[in-house]
C-alpha cells in the first residue's frame, strides 16, 4: 500500500512536475479546464475496478448495485442540465461519442454535411486521416470569407443538391453564436438528420449563454472537459426515438466496459453545473474572453469573425505579422509560460504543421480566479513576446514576460495537492 511517490518515483514526478507547469503558466488552451478536486477524487475512487457493461438495472456482471446507483445520477443530472429526453454517460471520449452517434443510424457510405476542418470543424467531422472521413462520404461546408461567419445560405444550398443524410454542426474554433434553429430547418427540408456537436460550448448552453441545440437536433454530443469543467470523456444527449440506438451504438456497438469513476465523476460535475455559481463562471468565461479579444484588437490583431461570442477566439497573425506562423508563435510564447496551440485560419494558406493563426480560450483561467482586467494585462504579454520575436531583445523579453506570468499565475493558485 505503499504511495505513488515510493511506488513508483517517477511516474510521481511527471505528476508532481505537470501539477507545477499548470500552477505557474497562463493556460489559453480553449479546450482545457481546470477541474474541481471532487471530481479529481471520485475519478481516483475505487469504482475504477468494478466491470458494468451494459446499462444501469441491465448489466452483465453482478456486483453492480452501487456503480448502477451513480450512473443513474449522472443521467438524470444531465438530462436536466441540458433539458434532454434521452442521456447516455458512457462515451470515452468527444471522439467516441460522435462514432456512436454516426454508427447508431448510419451505415458506411452514408453521405454526411460537415463542417470543414479548417473552418473550425473536428476532426471527426470528415476528415479524411479520421474514422468519419474513411466509412462516410463527407461534403463539407465553411465560413463566408469576407465575415467569418458560417455561411448557412451555401449550406442551404449544398444540403439541397447533396440530400445527405445527416448534418453535423459545431466546431473547435468558431467563436461566434451557431444558428441551431437554421440548421434544423434546413435539415427537415432535406429530410436529414441534424447532429449537433456541442463539445466546446456545452457548459455556455447548459447556462444559457447559447441557444441550445434542442428541440432541433436530433443528436447532441459533447465531452465533459471543457467548458463543462469536469473529467475527461464524452456524453450523449438525444431525442426518446433514437434511445435504443445510441445506447446499442456505444455498448456493445463502440465500446466494452463503461469507466465507471469517469461516470462517477461526470455526475459531479453535472451537479455542480446544475448550481447557480455555475451560470456566473460560464458568464465571466464569455466576458473574459471578450475583454481578451478587445485587448488583442486594440494591439492590431485580427480576430476571425471580429470578436468572439463564446469561450474562444482564432486570432489570424497575418493582420499584424505576416511572417509568422502560428506554430513559432505557439512555441515562442510557450518559452514565456503562456499556453496556447497553433490553429488553421480559414482559406488557410499554410500548411497546418505551420498554421497562420493561434487559438485562445478563457475557461482554464477563468476557473483559476481572473477576471477582464487580467485579460488586458495578458493581452499585453501576448504582444510583447510576439512582438519581440527576432529582435535582439528576445530573449530579455521572453524572461521578463516569464517572471510576470509566475507572479500572475501565483496570485491564482489552483487548489491541488499531490
Ligand atoms: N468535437 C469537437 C467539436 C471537439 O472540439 C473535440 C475535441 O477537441 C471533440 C469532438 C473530441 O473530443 P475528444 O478529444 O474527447 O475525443
Amino acid at each position: 500500500a505503499a504511495p505513488l511517490s515510493q511506488l513508483d518515483p517517477e511516474v510521481y514526478a511527471v505528476v508532481a512536475g505537470e501539477l507545477a507547469r499548470q500552477q505557474s503558466h497562463i493556460e489559453l488552451i480553449a479546450s482545457e479546464n481546470f477541474t474541481y478536486p471532487a471530481v479529481i477524487e471520485a475519478m481516483g475512487s475505487v469504482l475504477t475496478n468494478k466491470y458494468a457493461e451494459g446499462y444501469p438495472a441491465k448489466r452483465w456482471y453482478g456486483g453492480c448495485e452501487q456503480v448502477d446507483k451513480v450512473e443513474v445520477l449522472a443521467i438524470e443530472r444531465a438530462k436536466k442540465l441540458f433539458n434532454a429526453e434521452h442521456a447516455n454517460v458512457q462515451p470515452h471520449s468527444g471522439s467516441q461519442a460522435n462514432f456512436a452517434v454516426y454508427t447508431s443510424v448510419l451505415t458506411p457510405g452514408d453521405k454526411i454535411l460537415g463542417m470543414n476542418l479548417s473552418h473550425g470543424g473536428h476532426l471527426t467531422h470528415g476528415n479524411p486521416a479520421n474514422f468519419s472521413g474513411k466509412l462516410y462520404q463527407f461534403v463539407q461546408y465553411g465560413v463566408r470569407e469576407d465575415t467569418g461567419l458560417i455561411d448557412y445560405d451555401e449550406l442551404a444550398a449544398v444540403a439541397l443538391r447533396e440530400k445527405p443524410k445527416m448534418i453535423t454542426v459545431g466546431a473547435s474554433a468558431y467563436s461566434r453564436v451557431i444558428d441551431f434553429a437554421r440548421m434544423g430547418e434546413i435539415a427537415r427540408s432535406v429530410g436529414a438528420l441534424l447532429f449537433a456537436d456541442i463539445a466546446h460550448i456545452a457548459g455556455l448552453v447548459a447556462t444559457g449563454h447559447h441557444p441550445s441545440p434542442f428541440p432541433h437536433a436530433d443528436f447532441v454530443t459533447t465531452t465533459t472537459h471543457k467548458t463543462l469543467r469536469g473529467p475527461r470523456g464524452g456524453l450523449i444527449l438525444c431525442k426518446a426515438a433514437h434511445a435504443k440506438a445510441i445506447d446499442s451504438a456505444v455498448f456493445p456497438g463502440g465500446q466494452g466496459g463503461p469507466l465507471m469513476h469517469v461516470i462517477a465523476a461526470k455526475a459531479v460535475c453535472f451537479g455542480e453545473c446544475l448550481k447557480p455559481e455555475f451560470k456566473t463562471y460560464s458568464g465571466q468565461v464569455i466576458a473574459n474572453a471578450r475583454a481578451l479579444a478587445a485587448a488583442m484588437v486594440a494591439r492590431g490583431y485580427k480576430i476571425n469573425s471580429g470578436g468572439t461570442d463564446n469561450h474562444l477566439m482564432l486570432v489570424d497573425l497575418r493582420a499584424k505579422f505576416p511572417e509568422l506562423t502560428g506554430k513559432v508563435a505557439q512555441e515562442t510564447l510557450d518559452k514565456a509560460n503562456i499556453t496556447c496551440n497553433k490553429n488553421t485560419v480559414p482559406f488557410e494558406t499554410r500548411s497546418p504543421f505551420q498554421a497562420s493563426g493561434i487559438r485562445l480560450g478563457t475557461p482554464a483561467m477563468t476557473s483559476r480566479g481572473l477576471k477582464e482586467a487580467d485579460m488586458t494585462e495578458i493581452a499585453g504579454l501576448i504582444d510583447g513576446v510576439l512582438s519581440t520575436i527576432g529582435k535582439p531583445e528576445e530573449a530579455a523579453i521572453i524572461a521578463a514576460t516569464k517572471q510576470k506570468v509566475v507572479t500572475l499565475t501565483s496570485r491564482f493558485p489552483l487548489p491541488y495537492k499531490l
